[in-house]
């Protein structure tokens, strides 16, 4: 993979926490997905399922900040994510899964509207493009998704998922 398409698929992971598309993530960001999934799904911030997806918003942002914001001014930087969460999320992958485990869990929640214990692959690819995802990307990430085919995206799944997709930045990724 050449400089370039490296710093074209760093740009799409940036962008996709980067929320409100200012230049930096921060806590904001990750506020304003909860916000929108809650929208989307027509769910409460006040409701235990609304409480948790912002609990989880605030631990992946806890989380981002201690791997990423290097200088600690709560704002983590397109210089601070490349140098310091895509390196270091792809040499430890699981510590990434861990700190986002609890938005993914909170966020398929959301998204199961019937409390089958999992959200449909049409839920997931409706979160997905509220999210930022053009619509081609989130039908084909949400089949993805389904890892087992089951037509549901289990927390297990989206966690690998999830995981890969921003530690693993190959050529075909
Ligand atoms: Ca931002
Ligand atoms: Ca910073």
């Amino acid at each position: 993979m050449d400089s370039a398409e490296y710093e074209r698929k760093i740009a799409f992971r940036f962008a996709a926490f980067d929320q409100d598309g200012n230049g930096y993530i921060d806590r904001a960001d990750f506020s304003a997905a909860a916000a929108r999934l809650l929208a989307e799904f027509g769910t409460t911030a006040r409701c235990d399922k609304g409480q948790a997806l912002y609990t989880g918003a605030e631990a992946f942002w806890q989380g981002m900040a201690g791997i990423a914001d290097v200088d600690g001014d709560q704002r983590v930087t397109r210089e601070e994510f490349v140098g310091g969460a895509v390196k270091r999320l792809r040499d430890n992958p699981e510590r990434f899964a861990e700190i986002a485990r609890p938005f993914l869990r909170a966020a398929i929640a959301v998204a199961d509207k019937d409390n089958e214990g999992a959200a449909s692959v049409p839920a997931v690819e409706r979160a997905l493009k509220v999210l930022g995802a053009n619509p081609e990307t989130a039908a084909l990430a949400a089949q993805n998704l389904d890892a087992n085919g089951d037509g549901r995206v289990a927390e297990a799944e989206a966690v690998t998922a999830f995981a890969a997709y921003f530690t693993v930045i190959a050529p075909d990724a």
